[in-house]
């Protein structure tokens, strides 16, 4: 008679939960997994695939226009917000019924409701006590939302992607990954977007070349940013809101979105309870085997406020399963981790910054800014930038950074060559292919002077 009723319970069926679970239930281990709300977590529901799937649908917008260069005459075209939103859905049903499919193959048992930690092998879902050897916890992250008042008028993210109907003007809080995401969707549908952020530019922390880059494309597209700009207070107003910010003056609008980071959801979990430590940040603190400080409980993903990316929480669970259930311990590498903003245009980045790099040593940094060929005929005004810092000793390319069309998919492909190391001399002996933007990177050969560093 086995000890515990399962060899692992994970508390969360999101990125990195169902992955762990059903890697540990293909090699046999007798796996639950808990999940209160839908199949598939943040990413599938509601982040990456539905803003995804919006960003194609905003995106047509200037297709259509771009097309006329090419000798297109097109006829009245018209957007409903509704049909593209229940399209969406649409394919948000098909994929949660594959995830619990997925589940099912590996002999995961899905255990639907919210689960609670009761000791370091026990977890309750409504008065159902599981034991299991080991509890994963991946219970992944959820909008903060400062406290001014009136910020229960503010949607966040969540409600963004199921709005029934546009509205004629947006104010979007905050300058991060979700803030010029959601800006650029409602900008090429026709909203009137402004943004607001305390800052004086978006995206803290990335390259400012491309920080700039991206800002001055996204005011282009008649986006307002409001800088070192705070919202005091949001009052009801007819028909909309009024945002009393920090120099006292006014703002209206129809809509209020706050995109101000999110937070580790690990309250009301029992955690504390149990002896599992919370950082800081009340994230699960963990040590790099995914070990939190009690014996037999492990925590992946957001919860841990790591890297907040899926691919981040789906390699995790890969190292947790193969140290655990495969007795091949990994540990998961967080060097030259990849990212992509999906905004219009998008941007797609590995390694270091330009400050980081600089931070480290001597850098060369190779910019080029150019009109992709694309936009000779359409007439757009849309620049691509790219930019690669490398390291002078050594000649390693620690950074690759890009705004431009198609960005997250070149730059998927350089995060290979930066996790092997490569130099510029072989990025410079790679032979490019023509005629694309991607041949830029290995034509680069003017060190930007270091009078404009
Ligand atoms: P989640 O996927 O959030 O899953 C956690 C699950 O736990 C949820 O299903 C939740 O319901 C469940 N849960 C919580 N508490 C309990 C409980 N007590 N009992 C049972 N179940 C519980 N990342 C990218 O890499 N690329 C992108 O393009 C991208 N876009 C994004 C866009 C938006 C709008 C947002 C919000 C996020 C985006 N992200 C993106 C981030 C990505 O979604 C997360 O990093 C990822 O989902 C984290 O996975 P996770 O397994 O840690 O948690
Ligand atoms: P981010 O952490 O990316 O950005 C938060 C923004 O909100 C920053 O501009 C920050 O400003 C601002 N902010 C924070 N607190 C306040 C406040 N009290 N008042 C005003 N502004 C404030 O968070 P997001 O919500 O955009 O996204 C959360 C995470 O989800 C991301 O960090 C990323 O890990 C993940 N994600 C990934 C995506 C992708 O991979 N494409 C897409 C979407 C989300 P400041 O810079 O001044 O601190």
């Amino acid at each position: 008679m086995p000890k515990f009723d399962f060899d692992l319970i994970t508390l969360g069926a999101g990125s990195g939960g169902v992955r762990a679970s059903r890697l540990a239930g293909s090699l046999g281990a007798r796996v639950a997994v808990v999940e209160k709300a839908r199949v598939g977590g943040t990413c599938v529901m509601r982040g990456c695939i539905p803003k995804k799937l919006l960003v194609y649908g905003a995106h047509f917008a200037e297709d259509f226009e771009d097309a006329r260069g090419y000798g297109w005459t097109l006829g009245p075209t018209t957007f409903d917000w509704s049909s593209l939103i229940s399209a969406k859905n649409h394919e948000l049903e098909r994929l949660e019924g594959i995830y619990r499919r997925i589940l099912r193959d590996s002999k995961v048992e899905l255990v639907e409701g919210k689960g609670v930690l009761a000791d370091a092998h026990t977890i309750e879902v409504d008065g159902r006590a599981l034991t299991a050897e080991r509890i994963l916890v991946a219970t992944g992250s959820k909008p903060t939302l400062p406290k001014i008042p009136g910020i229960e008028y503010a949607i966040t993210s969540n409600e963004a992607l199921d709005l029934m109907q546009m509205p004629r003007r947006v104010v979007i809080v905050g300058g991060g990954y979700i803030a010029v995401e959601f800006a650029g969707i409602f900008a090429a549908l026709g909203v009137e977007v402004t943004i607001v952020i305390r800052a004086a530019n978006l995206l803290r922390g990335f390259d400012e070349d491309i920080c700039q880059s991206l800002a001055k494309a996204m005011e282009a597209k008649g986006i307002t940013i409001c800088r070192e700009t705070v919202v005091r207070s949001i009052e009801k107003a007819p028909g909309g809101y009024s945002l009393v910010l920090s120099g006292r003056e006014v703002m209206e609008t129809d809509l209020v979105m706050y995109a101000t980071g999110r937070h580790p959801n690990t309250s009301g979990l029992g955690l504390e309870d149990a002896g599992v430590k919370l950082n800081d940040r009340k994230a699960v603190a963990v040590d790099e085997w995914s070990r939190s400080s009690v014996p037999g409980i492990f925590a992946i993903g957001d919860c841990t406020d790591r890297m907040n990316l899926t691919p981040v929480a789906i390699a995790e669970a890969h190292a947790f399963v193969e140290t655990e259930f495969k007795a091949h311990p990994v540990r998961m590498s967080y060097e030259n981790v990849p990212s992509a903003v999906f905004s219009q245009p998008p941007i797609g980045t590995v390694g270091l910054n330009e400050a980081e790099a600089r931070a480290r040593g001597d850098v060369d940094v190779y910019i080029s800014r150019f009109k992709p060929l694309k936009h000779t005929l359409t007439g757009r005004d849309e620049g691509t930038m790219m930019k690669l810092v490398v390291d002078r000793a050594s000649d390693r390319v620690l950074g690759c950074h890009m705004v431009g069309p198609d960005a997250p998919e070149i730059i998927q492909g350089l995060a290979v060559a930066l996790k092997c190391g490569a130099t510029k001399g072989q990025f410079d002996a790679t032979v490019g292919i023509h005629p694309t933007a991607a041949e830029e990177f290995v034509t680069m050969r003017t060190k930007r002077p270091e009078t404009d560093a």
